[in-house]
């Protein structure tokens, strides 16, 4: 079963059914789209539209992430040339990635194919997993840094997304998981500790990104905690690159 669903992953990508999704993200004082992240999505010809939860993991385990991650990043590329050039795309990066000694000569190859600058061009490092050579990843990170592209650490706050790797790799934001925002306006402790967070990012001089916002109230929260970007239902769901020029004729009225 599992092999059939690896076989079904591996005829996907080569059929180019696995496509970028966008969604904006704004910056919360002013309510200005400041660019959109990357997500991906499995167009399958029976299944319709798949979700990452159920084919990311599949990916990282048989090393067709990498694959996955360029055949991506080349459409998201390539549909970017509709958006106006102060906007940035952030693309999602498996830590594990961090050890593939090819991966910035990949991303740069995508972005020379579409004359998309990397400095327009955030990776945001999400963990499934610890890292078993630190060393190696400490190196490709700054690679990807010095061709110009920002990191940032995803989901920051659970699962192995901790303070230990904010010291480990040389990050420019955090991304505030979705689930303090969620709790945020329920309990006092979590207000609190979403603050400290936001607190622990500012004094870092890290840019902070907050997602999951689904109301007025996460947004007022969020800003008036300091949080600089934000990301979620309340500005617009993830959707297709047909439907870009429509979200961008929407927030950024000329
Ligand atoms: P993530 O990077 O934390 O992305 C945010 C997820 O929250 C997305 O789910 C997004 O659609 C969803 N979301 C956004 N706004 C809201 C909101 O207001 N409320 C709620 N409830 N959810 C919201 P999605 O697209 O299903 O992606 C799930 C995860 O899959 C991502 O979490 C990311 O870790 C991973 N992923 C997606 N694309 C890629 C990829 O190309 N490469 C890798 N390595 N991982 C990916
Ligand atoms: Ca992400
Ligand atoms: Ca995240
Ligand atoms: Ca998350």
């Amino acid at each position: 079963m599992a092999d059939e669903k690896q076989f079904d992953l591996r005829r996907a990508l080569d059929a180019n059914e696995i496509i970028p999704y966008f969604q904006p993200m704004v910056e919360l004082r002013t309510g200005k789209l400041t660019g959109f992240e990357i997500l991906a999505r499995w167009r399958h010809p029976q299944r319709g539209i798949i979700h990452p939860d159920e084919f990311i993991p599949l990916a990282e385990q048989t090393d067709l992430i990498g694959q996955l991650t360029g055949n991506l990043l080349r459409s998201a590329f390539a549909a970017a040339a509709v958006i106006p050039p102060h906007l940035t795309l952030a693309a999602n990066i498996s830590l594990t990635q961090l050890t593939d000694r090819t991966l910035p000569h990949h991303i740069r190859n995508a972005a020379q194919q579409s004359n998309f600058p990397l400095d327009r061009l955030i990776l945001e490092i999400t963990e499934s997993a610890l890292l078993g050579n630190p060393e190696l990843a400490y190196l490709i990170a700054h690679e990807l840094k010095e061709q110009g592209s920002r990191l940032a650490l995803d989901d920051f706050g659970i699962g192995y997304s901790s303070l230990r790797q904010l010291q480990a790799l040389p990050f420019d934001e955090i991304k505030v998981d979705a689930s303090f925002v969620r709790s945020m306006t329920f309990t006092r402790e979590s207000r609190k500790i979403a603050a400290a967070i936001i607190g622990l990012g500012n004094s870092l001089g890290l840019l902070t990104v907050a997602e999951g916002i689904e109301d007025q109230n996460h947004a007022d929260m969020l800003l008036w905690l300091g949080c600089d970007i934000g990301q979620g239902y309340l500005y617009g769901r993830a959707a297709p690159a047909e439907d870009l020029p429509a979200t961008l004729a929407q927030r950024m009225p000329s």
